[in-house]
């Protein structure tokens, strides 16, 4: 089947594309000519923070508006760039004088809030390397990660830490501080450093720490889809990666007003949620609060929005809010969107076009590449239902892996795994403390990504599913998400998981895991209209054999289904690690 291309979306408003035309930009592109557009530190070596405040501060941009938190009660804070800068090398000198040196690890529990953003590039300056968890995390996670990472510091708040770190923190002699943002000293638990009273203490220069390219500055854990997540090695380096991806893929002005959604516990909410607005001289929001769509519609008209990257878990649930409650000049200047993080159905793009009056931009990328690989751009035709095409400077492919070799799938539209040719600046170095699981996943100088994924003649990537979810049905391989994209269609599903079922004749038979719109409610009756809709789109090969109602379908913590836990379940089979299944606690 022809796909359906929406014709380049391109906004009258603001200014042109970073990139125009997509053959033009990679033919000249090269990463040196993207490490040229920023500086490196003045004595030679490359600092993400420097770039991030510092250089700005340089060019005279200090005043520029650089942070705008929104608070959950209606507080608002704004942060220059100079106040960032100033902060930040407060919070650095505070870290030298607790003896917290280069290539230590500091780790940050908390919400979004400005504390965190300071930590985390006041520690960037210092040397160290940050960890950002996810706030949410229970006690057995968050120890889990601090213990692999080695935690020297940590920034948090009192609750979090009373409660989540405190239990066990005797079993962790490595960490040596605790800073807790909201301690009034006189009353803070045992072992532990109210940071405001630390901060007025410290001064605010700091001539920041010299690093390499090459050295360590962030630790990012996986998000658990598939198993144990990984804890993904990242280096100053990839601030080129960040910074030149943002201008491209997401279209990054500097007079733009960016909201990135993601929280920095996911390396998205770092990548494009901390680095690479900054790098650009960006405005960006941080919104403290939960998902909320009438919340989130405010904000974009409000905060005058002009970029706006968030995920298909939100986007659905925008979709499930409807559309009455987008009032008019909501999106009047927003100028590009774009989504992360699970397959975009095309049901999300057709939706967003006509109730938001513009398409969601998707792109592909992965804890491990550390920056947007593949996407669809600003001045380019989207193919719906595709990832869209490589990033300048970003070599990908079809291949086969057959042990120790590669053999690359030239056919158009044909299946196989999705590799990328290494040596990208934001290319992870390492999963901590598993350097042959790390080694595995290079074969012939490309980084093999575990999703498979299929390319047309045009170039365009399509995404098929993940390498462990794919389903082999009667010598078909069917790709989940077609499936899942394909029961999208249908009005009454809001949600679609699909995963293979052993069956002693067709080897594994497709099963469907739906959670309805409201004003829909489980029945035989639907049942059968879906299963008819799934055969009609699908045929009767790849159609699912059977469908079950949920409520909810579990989730990561970000918001990603995990079907291998549907899976598990179904099956009763062992669950594997759930430490970042969502669930209620707080
Ligand atoms: P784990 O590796 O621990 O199982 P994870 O793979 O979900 O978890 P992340 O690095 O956060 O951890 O997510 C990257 C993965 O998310 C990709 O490998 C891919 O499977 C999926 N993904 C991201 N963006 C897209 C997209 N645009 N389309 C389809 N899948 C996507
Ligand atoms: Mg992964």
């Amino acid at each position: 089947m022809k796909p359906a291309v929406l014709r380049k979306y391109l906004s009258s408003r603001g200014p042109a594309p970073n990139l125009g035309d997509y053959a033009a930009t990679r033919a000249g592109f090269s990463w040196a000519l993207a490490r040229s557009e920023l500086d490196g530190l003045p004595r030679g070596g490359l600092n993400i923070a420097h770039e991030a405040l510092d250089r700005h501060l340089a060019r005279r941009r200090g005043d520029k508006l650089a942070l705008r938190w929104l608070g959950k009660d209606g507080t608002v804070r704004d942060f220059t760039y100079a106040d960032l800068a100033r902060h930040t090398n407060r919070f650095a000198n505070v870290l030298r004088a607790a003896g917290i040196g280069k290539g230590d690890t500091v780790f940050t529990l908390l919400g979004r809030v400005p504390e965190l953003y300071i930590s985390a590039l006041g520690t960037l300056k210092n040397g160290s390397v940050v960890s950002p968890l996810f706030s949410v995390f229970g006690p057995e996670p968050v120890q889990t990660r601090m213990q692999r990472g080695e935690a020297k510091a940590l920034v948090t708040t009192r609750h979090l830490y009373e409660r989540k770190v405190a239990p066990w923190r005797v079993q962790l002699p490595s960490l040596r501080h605790v800073f807790l943002i909201d301690g009034t000293e006189g009353s803070l638990p045992a072992d532990t450093v109210s940071l405001a009273a630390a901060m007025a203490a410290a001064s605010d220069s700091f001539d920041i720490v010299h690093t390499a390219a090459e050295d360590i500055a962030l630790l990012h854990f996986t998000s658990g889809t598939t198993g144990r997540p990984k804890g993904a090695i990242h280096v100053h380096e990839a601030v080129v990666a960040h910074h030149i991806t943002a201008k491209y893929a997401l279209d990054l002005h500097a007079d733009d007003i960016f909201w990135c959604t993601a929280d920095p516990g996911w390396v998205t909410g770092t990548s494009y949620g901390i680095i690479a607005p900054l790098t650009i001289g960006t405005t960006m929001i941080v919104d403290e609060a939960d998902f909320d769509a009438e919340r989130w519609y405010d904000i974009l008209r409000r905060e005058r929005v002009n970029v706006w990257y968030t995920a298909p878990t939100a986007i659905r649930m925008l979709m499930r809010a409807g559309a009455e409650i987008v009032k008019p000049g909501t999106l009047d200047t927003v100028r590009f969107m774009a989504s992360v993080g699970e397959p975009l159905n095309p049901e999300a793009v057709i939706w967003s076009a006509k109730t938001l009056g513009q398409p969601f931009h998707d792109n592909w990328w992965q804890t491990e590449t550390g920056g947007i690989m593949i996407a669809n751009f600003a001045s380019q035709d989207i193919k719906i239902g595709s990832m869209g095409r490589p990033l300048p400077g970003i070599e990908a492919a079809i291949v086969d892996r057959d042990g120790d070799t590669l053999r690359t799938i030239a056919e158009p539209m044909k299946s196989g795994e999705l590799a990328l040719k290494a040596g990208w600046p934001s290319m992870f170095r390492g999963y901590l403390h598993e350097e042959e699981r790390y080694r595995k996943n290079f074969v012939d100088g490309w980084y093999l990504t575990g999703d498979l994924a299929m390319r047309d003649l045009d170039g365009y990537f399509w995404f098929v599913g993940r390498g462990d979810d794919v389903i082999k049905s009667a010598g078909h391989l069917i790709g989940p998400f077609e499936v899942e994209s394909a029961l999208m269609e249908h009005p009454a599903v809001s949600e679609a998981a699909v995963i293979g079922i052993p069956d002693p004749v067709a080897g594994e038979t497709v099963k469907a895991f739906l959670a309805l719109n409201p004003g829909y409610e489980a029945s035989e009756a639907l049942r059968k209209e879906l299963l008819g809709h799934a055969r009609k789109r699908l045929g009767p090969a790849v159609a699912p054999k059977e469908i079950a109602f949920r409520a909810d379908l579990p989730k990561t913590r970000s918001g990603k289904i995990m079907r291998r836990l549907l899976k598990a379940r179904e099956l009763g089979l062992p669950e594997g690690d759930t430490s970042t299944l969502e669930s209620d606690e707080k």
